[in-house]
């Protein structure tokens, strides 16, 4: 039987490791954290990644998960509305809130349950195994060595494995960094949960109700250059939430955590492959926040993976495994791929210059909030119909295995 090492349990990691496990294959899941609580993870599902998770069968698995619709985003300049447009726009589905460390760590009980599976957490990958120019394995912080026929690099923008097996990443200009608070959430934000943009005095932010019960996410954008400060931060986000939010922030401005400094790294590896071993998700593709994609793509990863990679690694009965056949599914898989992540590149990068001319040209911005009552119909129009393929996806993702 083929066996394969998956290194991080992230949303590309966790969901590939149960579809081979699932598959019959010999799976060996590797997560340098203890558990899933200890840093940052991303919430935003678009429909395309929940399309993902359905195909995969994980619906009912979601219901249990703590998630929360999306009804709405809005744009604020200043203090005026440029326009609402409510969710699904258009979709089946609404872009939901899906918090992911229970989301992770049920993905993982469910592989737990497959015959072959075997999972290995607060381990890290250390290195690479090697023979004759193929990657064979790895080996643990602690020392230890395990081989396969397959290594899943799967640990995210970082990525060790990445940098082991020489694959180079070509990054995009640094441009942001996020600061990243939660605060009690006002009542109305339950009811009606809108992913509000702010545009204000030199500032990007974006407010929404996160998937837990009762906390409101705020995301900062800086420059990469810009310290964080020791603000008096209910004061400085007082004077730009849009003003139903003033009093609110107010209230519970002692209750607002410390930021949480999130680095933005966007890039692609021209080559996700090397004979023995195949890049996913960040690893592969360091996606940006804007309009959350990074999850839904690596979901989408994973089933196109799955397609290519069952078909070579369930082999009959004491056939031998091929590595040559590994290696072309490798190509095959960042093929199909590819397109699909560079135009969601071109799509964020393009959604985060309008809002930056937005925050550097204050006439624009005035003149865009004066005549919102006019023209934010319009700009509305223009603005979910060039949502499509960032909700829906952009090349045809089908899980055949
Ligand atoms: C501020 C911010 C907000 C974002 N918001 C969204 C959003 O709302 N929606 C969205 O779709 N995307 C969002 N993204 C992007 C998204 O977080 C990533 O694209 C997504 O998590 C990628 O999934 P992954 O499984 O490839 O990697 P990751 O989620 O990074 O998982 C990698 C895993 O590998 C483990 N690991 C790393 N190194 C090792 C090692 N050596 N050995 C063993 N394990 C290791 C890590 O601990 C981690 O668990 C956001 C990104 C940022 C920066």
């Amino acid at each position: 039987m083929a066996n394969v090492i998956i290194v991080g349990a992230g949303p590309a990691g966790a969901t590939l490791a149960l579809l081979l496990a699932r598959c019959g294959i010999a799976v060996t899941l590797i997560e340098a954290a203890r558990d899933f609580q200890r840093q940052f993870r991303s919430e935003g599902l678009m429909p395309s990644g929940l399309d993902a998770l359905h195909q995969m069968g994980l619906d009912s698995l979601l219901e249990t998960i703590p998630h929360r619709p999306l009804s709405a985003w809005e744009f604020w300049l200043n203090d005026r509305r440029l326009f609402r447009a409510d969710e699904p726009l258009g979709c089946d589905r609404p872009c939901t809130l899906v918090s992911q460390p229970p989301l992770l760590a049920a993905l993982v009980q469910m592989a737990q349950a497959q015959p072959g599976f075997d999972w290995l957490a607060g381990t890290a990958v250390k290195d690479l195994l090697w023979h004759h120019d193929r990657a064979v394995g790895v080996q643990l912080a602690d020392g230890h060595t395990i081989e396969a026929d397959l290594v899943i690099g799967a640990d995210g923008r970082a990525s060790l494995t990445r940098q082991r097996a020489n694959l180079p990443l070509e990054t995009q200009p640094k441009s942001i960094d996020v600061l990243w608070f939660k605060l009690p959430a006002p009542a109305g934000y339950e009811a009606d949960n809108r992913f509000c943009t702010v545009v204000k005095g030199g500032r990007v932010f974006s407010l929404f109700h996160g998937a837990e019960a009762g906390q409101l996410h705020l995301a900062w954008a800086i420059s990469p250059e810009e310290p964080t400060q020791r603000d008096d931060w209910a004061e400085t986000f007082a004077a730009l939430v849009p003003p139903g939010l003033v009093d609110h922030i107010r209230a519970v401005g002692d209750a607002i955590t410390p930021p949480q400094r999130l680095s933005v790294v966007v890039g692609r590896c021209p080559r996700w492959h090397c004979p023995g071993l195949l890049l996913l998700g960040d690893a592969a593709h360091p996606m940006s926040p804007v309009r959350a994609q990074g999850i839904n793509l690596a979901l989408r990863d994973v089933v196109v993976a799955a397609n290519h990679l069952v078909p070579v690694l369930k082999i009959p009965g004491e056939a031998a495994v091929d590595p040559t056949a590994i290696d072309s599914a490798l190509g095959r898989i960042q093929a199909e791929r590819e397109p699909e992540i560079v135009e969601a590149q071109q799509l964020q990068a393009h959604e985060a210059s309008r809002g930056e001319l937005l925050r550097r040209f204050g006439p624009v911005r005035q003149g865009l909030s004066t005549l919102s009552p006019g023209v934010g119909p319009l700009v509305k129009q223009v603005w979910v119909n060039q949502q499509r393929p960032l909700r829906q996806g952009i090349t045809a993702v089908r899980l055949e295995v």
